[in-house]
């Protein structure tokens, strides 16, 4: 087995931090910055990654379960994908006009995901999501958005979820239900009737903050009925879990029947790339909104990105990540349970999470995160995990060992 080794010390981390604060607002933004409620023990800044492994700035080694936030399902550095970009980047990157790549890339998207007819790229998943709202307004003219309360899709000023530079009129057609309430929506379809351009949602319930929650069988139906009935366009955001639990993207596997999906982490195993793919009848729409940024001609993600899907596909990838992340969680499980800890844990077993029992301000979470951290165990306490190819079941074996002594700690605070 794996021997995780962890010296601790942060003094570079929090040097370099130091210097940032100088320079960049806040000096680590976003998820990532320590304002936003991670552990002390994770570290600021990371140089290295290779496989399940990160290491930081002070030279210590953790096993990645944050995997980029999604983008790493194959493992860092994977052989195959980095051969992949390095042959497009012997002849150029940015070639000012596309390259055929991207045919090859939409084709095979396009062949790949059974609703798709179409696809266009970007780099972000933000990029993606609202350009397919106003591909939605477009096509019927209307102006509304519905979308699921703490749902994430993206920082646009529609759908940012922190307050910071927001305008009410930036939020004033998009309107919220709860997920899997079917009398919400329905409550919202009468109330905006005729004036409804999109439902945007993910296939599963992943809000920060909280666990992982499936659709009802009732909820998919009502859904996909009632966009269909009121020409809603129904915008399937399956940025996080798109290939990474079914290769032909999420909704095969809890069946929304979308209009448009947008998929973006795991498709380049870490190359920045983000797609939408559409069918035929919006096809027309689609050509009518500007699409275009500097860096959405790169040869180099879109070769990365083809090289993965096509792994995925020939590996099947996501049976794989499922079983691993289900070791990983019935390991957790049964570890916590010998020290008197009731967790439970959240499918998709290729990016969960778990939930300490009664831990409604995620006390015990924050905790879990942090002495696995201090070992070496990157576990984020509010937001879903991730699992790649390179978490070996050796891999998970050592993460669960960790976990474990993680648990006998916390039993004795109790
Ligand atoms: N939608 C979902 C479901 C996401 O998880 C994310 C990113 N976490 C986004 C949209 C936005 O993607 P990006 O950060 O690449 O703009």
């Amino acid at each position: 087995m794996e021997q995780i080794t962890h010296s601790q010390a942060r003094t570079q981390s929090l040097s370099w931090y130091e210097r940032a604060t100088q320079v960049i607002p806040g000096g680590v933004y976003g998820h990532t910055s320590p304002a936003a409620s991670l552990p002390l023990t994770f570290p600021y800044y990371i140089n290295k990654a290779e496989g399940a492994y990160l290491w930081d700035v002070d030279g210590n080694r953790y096993l990645d379960f944050l995997c980029a936030y999604g983008p790493i399902i194959l493992g860092h550095q994977h052989p195959e994908v980095e051969q992949a970009a390095n042959r497009m980047r012997e002849s150029g990157g940015l070639f000012s006009h596309p390259h055929t790549i991207m045919v090859e890339l939409a084709e095979l998207l396009v062949q790949r995901i059974d609703f798709a007819d179409w696809s266009v790229f970007a780099k972000n998943g933000s990029d993606v999501t609202t350009w397919a709202i106003q591909v939605a307004r477009q096509h019927t003219g209307r102006r509304k958005v519905l979308v699921v309360k703490g749902a994430y899709h993206g920082v646009d000023a529609w759908t940012n979820p922190s307050p910071g530079g927001i305008i009410p009129e930036d939020r004033m057609h998009v309107h919220a239900f709860d997920w899997n309430d079917v009398d919400g929506l329905d409550h919202l379809l009468k109330k905006h009737a005729g004036d409804i351009a999109a439902l945007i949602l993910n296939p599963y319930h992943h809000p920060a903050f909280g666990t992982n929650v499936a659709p009802s069988n009732v909820f998919v139906e009502t859904v996909n009925r009632r966009c269909r009935e009121h020409g809603v366009v129904l915008v399937l955001d399956d940025i996080r879990a798109g290939f990474r639990i079914h290769s032909g993207g999420s909704h095969r596997i809890y069946g929304f029947k979308p209009d448009i999906a947008c998929y973006c982490k795991a498709m380049g195993n870490g190359y920045p790339v983000s797609a939408a793919v559409g069918t035929e009848a919006l096809k027309a729409a689609a050509g009518k909104v500007f699409l275009t940024g500097s860096y959405w001609n790169d040869g180099i993600a879109l070769a990365a990105a083809k090289k993965c899907l096509e792994i995925i596909e020939r590996d099947n990838v996501p049976a794989t990540l499922t079983r691993t992340g289900e070791r990983l969680i019935r390991g957790l499980e049964t570890a916590a349970a010998s020290h008197g800890i009731r967790i439970i844990g959240s499918e998709p077993f290729a990016a969960p999470m778990i939930a300490f029992d009664g831990d409604a301000d995620l006390r015990q979470m924050q905790r879990f995160s942090e002495l696995c951290a201090e070992e070496g165990v990157l576990f984020h306490p509010h937001h879903n995990w991730f699992v790649s190819l390179a978490h070996t079941d050796a891999v998970i074996d050592s993460a669960i060992e960790v976990a474990s002594r993680a648990f006998a700690h916390m039993a004795t605070e109790a």
